[in-house]
């Protein structure tokens, strides 16, 4: 009888203020694909993509929040059993930054400490930016998680963030 591989499956919640980029970065990663109008879908949970980590098969289901966000009404379904989170905010939104403490709250109250890892997206938009440089990396430093830079417009990073994730989700399990 062959064995049965077994398979990592690891549930990514994207939680942020609305219009950060969350969509777009699943997109991204799991299609390939970036669109300035890409419209929400509601209905598709997640999307999902298999990557490699020290030679395991690791599939990664990003769930979208689908603009729940926006009416702070993201049900119990959308965060039950996630094991990984992105907190994202947007370079020229400042409110966004400012509401990425709560954010991790708000999914520590749902499902307890699990991998985590700020996002400042859009950093192509530098020259316009309202947050400053230190002021990400103290927010990071202060909440003891990893910090990444994203552009997914310009697909810049948004590969290591997840990739960052699988493997925090794996040293810890
Ligand atoms: P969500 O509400 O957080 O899911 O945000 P969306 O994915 O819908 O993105 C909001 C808008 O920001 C869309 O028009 C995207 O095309 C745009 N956007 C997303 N990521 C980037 C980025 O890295 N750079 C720029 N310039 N625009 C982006």
């Amino acid at each position: 009888m062959r064995e049965e591989e077994i398979e990592t499956a690891i549930k990514v919640v994207v939680v942020g203020n609305g219009a950060v980029g969350k969509s777009s970065m699943i997109q991204r990663y799991c299609k390939g694909i970036f669109t300035r109008d890409y419209k929400k879908t509601i209905g598709v949970d997640f999307l999902e993509r298999q990557i490699e980590v020290n030679d395991e098969d690791v599939r990664l289901m990003l769930w979208d929040t689908a603009g729940q966000e926006e009416f702070d009404a993201i049900t119990k379904a959308y965060y039950r059993g996630a094991q990984a989170c992105v907190l994202a905010f947007s370079t020229v939104d400042r409110d966004s930054f400012d509401a990425v403490e709560s954010w991790k709250r708000k999914v520590e109250d749902e499902v307890g400490t699990i991998a985590m890892v700020i996002v400042q997206n859009k950093i192509d938009l530098i020259d316009d930016a309202v947050v400053q440089p230190n002021e990400a990396e103290a927010l990071a430093k202060k909440l003891r998680l990893r910090f990444y830079r994203t552009s997914v417009k310009d697909n810049l990073n948004v590969d290591e963030v997840f990739r960052y994730l699988a493997e925090k989700y794996i040293d810890e399990m």
